[in-house]
């Protein structure tokens, strides 16, 4: 989907005090690259350091931008698809659905083809599950964009900060009671771990995922937008069994990727939890950005996966953001 780059325009992560652009908040900028390490985020975000582009991200891309596309396409067969799974011809119904799947600009070669595939098989079992009046999204892939003012309190005063909340919402479907249900895409792996008899979802993972749905929960209410009545959320990992991990955790469990899809509401306590967290994240992201300090949080797995090791100063690096360009450079 095109971006509205006018929107975009209005604010930097190269924000400081006085800037006369917002400072840009998006759900990616914030509950991924912020939460994971400061450091890693004043590198990517504030000095705009480039990294290599990775499989794992091309392959979302593809993925994402055909199930776009498919919600668009497939509206003309969903009776017709529904019927034939009520006559038990999943087969059919699954190719007639596969008819609603864009032609790839180039050929797929990083698995986004068995991706999709089931990604749309799910899919089957929700038509033959919920039927076909709720089937179609009412959000497809939906950016939004609310500019507002956050208020800190910084060495004993207010601070009043413009910030530029971004995001773009992958699908959202009506609950039968007519409110609102988010779902992501993700492309990735998800973990289960062998405790005792039974195969147990990553807790991490699982809170991680709250997270990144608490914010577009808040993104639609700064918005105010019609579709802000959000009761339950949900994210869909359908590429999972595709990614091998190690046989054991680093906690002496078995574990495995698998696909799976999650679903629950997300009011009452949930909502309060989550909210206070994202509160949390944006406050501790404007301190850093008031005190320009941004502290390294290291650990020998994510930094074994960090492109800026060499210039950090948890691993006795430079910090200096020109010579990790010129290493670029000249390696280009
Ligand atoms: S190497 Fe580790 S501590 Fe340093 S920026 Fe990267 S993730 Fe953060």
């Amino acid at each position: 989907m095109a971006r509205d780059f006018k929107q975009y325009a209005k604010s930097t992560y190269q924000w400081e005090p006085g800037h006369k652009k917002h400072l840009r908040i998006t759900k990616s900028s914030l509950t991924s690259d912020f939460d994971y390490c400061p450091k890693s985020y004043e590198y990517k975000r504030k000095h705009k350091l480039p990294e290599p582009q990775t499989d794992p991200m091309i392959k979302g891309t593809n993925v994402h931008d055909a199930i776009e596309e498919f919600y668009v396409n497939v509206v003309p067969y969903v009776q017709k698809a529904y019927d034939l799974l009520k006559a038990n011809k999943r087969d059919e119904a699954m190719e007639l659905f596969q008819k609603a799947l864009p032609e790839p600009d180039e050929p797929y070669v990083l698995g986004e083809q068995a991706s999709i595939d089931s990604r749309l098989g799910m899919d089957l079992d929700r038509l033959l599950g919920d039927g076909v009046t709720r089937y179609l999204p009412i959000i497809n892939e939906l950016e939004l964009h609310a500019f507002t003012e956050e208020n800190i309190e910084f060495n004993g005063e207010t601070v009043t900060i413009p910030v530029h909340y971004a995001g773009m919402i992958d699908r959202g479907f009506r609950t039968p009671e007519g409110s609102v249900a988010l779902m992501e895409l993700k492309t990735g792996k998800w973990v289960k771990t062998l405790k005792g008899a039974d195969w147990v979802d990553s807790d991490f993972k699982v809170k991680s995922m709250r997270t990144e749905m608490m914010f577009y929960k808040k993104l639609l209410q700064l918005c105010d937008h019609e579709y802000q009545d959000v009761t339950h959320w949900g994210w869909v990992y359908p590429s999972g069994d595709q990614i091998e991990i190690p046989a054991m955790s680093k906690y002496g469990y078995e574990q495995k990727s698998t696909n799976r899809i999650w679903y629950e509401p997300c009011t009452g306590r949930r909502n309060t939890d989550y909210s206070k967290k994202i509160r949390r994240m944006v406050d501790a992201l404007l301190t850093a950005y008031l005190t320009d300090n941004f502290e390294p949080t290291p650990s020998q797995g994510k930094c074994a996966w960090c492109s800026f090791k060499d210039i950090c100063p948890a691993w006795e690096g430079s910090d200096d953001p020109e010579e990790y360009r010129k290493a670029w450079e000249a390696e280009a």
